[in-house]
């Protein structure tokens, strides 16, 4: 039988692999990534200035260490650039061709490139992979006031971890307060107090047009009129789903690879998850979800069908100068959100509640995220374990 593939080797590729080998030793499988295959944990590398630690601390093991723990052939720096579905091959750009009984796509999502003037318009550096954490550890050993552009989640938890190691941030974006899209506005507005304090400066209500160098530093224009000049730019607009192979493919595309509740894509030998995965009308580019994805996947490719089951899953921002546990409600249903601000210590409570009266979402900062538990036991599952 020809082999299993597995197109990338991040949290999904590897997550996969695992579940995978612990159900099934003897199938053939390979992985293929156009970057080298270490293993990492992505989520660190908004947080790891402040542990202290290198690119070569936050890889866990590499391609070679990898392929022996999951039994398989783990080719890097190999990048598939077409389908064939036809003959049920793929092609590296190599040209080499590599025939597949199920193909999984595990391509995560790539950075938002905004359209800047200026002619150091490319030099904003996006911090998606190992290797751009590597380049920004390098840039980062000469400067001493980076900027960001982006003001939501990843921003946010960039412009805490560098307020940690003591570099001055700026922070641009359009809307009046950061993660205004995940947060309720007084408790944005204790987020940005608090990065304040430890010394970001803020450019809200405008945006980036254009970054130009002068001298060894880079301007950058805003809207506004503003200019903000830095050492470093840090561009931190946001992800979408890597879609390019599976559109090529002529696979069904929304926000990202639609699949059913199997993972399965528009073609019965092709499966997607992670970031590049819109599930059953979900697409959540975070690690808890993919997990369990992951368990239920593997179960199907070894011939035991499983729908995967979303429970309400809340994400903690790693924003330590202002604790914040988030847990969206499903994006366009309609409600509103009640605020308490804690009596006996620190942060406010917000609980979104629909029409009906249903809580379907919270976010909670400061002491309050110690009542994490009570709220995600009342929420409703995302994606439920009735069948569909
Ligand atoms: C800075 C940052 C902080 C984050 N923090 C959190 C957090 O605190 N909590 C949380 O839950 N989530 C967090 N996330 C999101 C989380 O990290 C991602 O959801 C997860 O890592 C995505 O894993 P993935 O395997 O789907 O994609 P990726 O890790 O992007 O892996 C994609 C793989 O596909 C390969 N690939 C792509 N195209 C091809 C091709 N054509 N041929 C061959 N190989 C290819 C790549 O080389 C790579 O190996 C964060 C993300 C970032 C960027």
């Amino acid at each position: 039988m020809d082999p299993i593939i597995i197109i990338g080797t991040g949290v999904a590729g590897y997550t996969l692999a695992r579940e995978f080998r612990k159900l099934d030793t003897e199938q053939a499988l390979i992985m293929i990534s156009s970057d080298d295959g270490r293993n990492y944990p992505k989520p660190m590398l908004s947080n790891a200035l402040t542990k202290g630690k290198t690119a070569d601390q936050v890889a866990m093991s590499d391609a070679g260490k990898m392929a022996e723990t999951l039994s398989a052939t783990i080719m890097t720096e190999q990048t598939v650039v077409k389908i064939d579905r036809q003959n049920k091959s793929l092609i590296l750009a190599s040209g080499e061709a590599i025939k597949y009984n199920k193909l999984v796509l595990a391509v995560g999502a790539e950075p938002v490139r905004l359209k800047l003037e200026g002619d150091a318009a490319d030099a904003a550096l996006s911090v998606n992979n190992l290797n751009d954490y590597t380049a920004f550890r390098s840039k980062l050993a000469t400067a001493k006031h980076v900027a960001i552009i982006g003001s939501g989640l990843i921003g946010c938890e960039f412009a805490n971890d560098l307020g940690n190691v003591g570099i001055a941030v700026s922070v641009i974006g359009p809307s009046e307060v950061p993660m205004n899209s995940l947060l309720p506005r007084q408790i944005a507005i204790e987020l940005q107090q608090a990065l304040t304090n430890i010394g970001v400066n803020w450019h809200l209500g405008t945006t980036a047009t254009a970054i130009n160098s002068v001298n060894d530093q880079y301007d950058v224009r805003l809207g506004s009129g503003e200019s903000v000049v830095a050492d470093l730019v840090v561009s931190a607009v946001g992800l979408k789903a890597n879609i390019k192979l599976a559109q090529s493919a002529a696979l069904v595309i929304n926000r990202g690879i639609v699949t059913d509740r199997y993972l399965q894509t528009s073609d019965p030998n092709i499966y997607a998850i992670g970031d590049c995965a819109e599930v059953s009308g979900h697409h959540l580019m975070y690690i808890a979800p993919t997990l369990l994805a992951a368990k239920a996947l593997a179960q199907t490719l070894t011939g035991a069908p499983m729908i995967v089951n979303y429970p309400a899953m809340p994400v903690a921002v790693k924003t330590p100068s202002y604790p914040l546990i988030i847990c969206p409600p499903p994006i366009n249903v309609e409600g509103s959100c009640q605020l308490e601000h804690n009596k006996t210590g620190s942060g406010i409570k917000g609980l979104f509640f629909d029409e009906n009266g249903v809580l379907l979402g919270f976010v909670l900062s400061g002491d309050m995220i110690s009542q994490k538990q009570v709220y995600i036991k009342m929420l409703p599952d995302l994606l439920s374990s009735i069948p569909v």
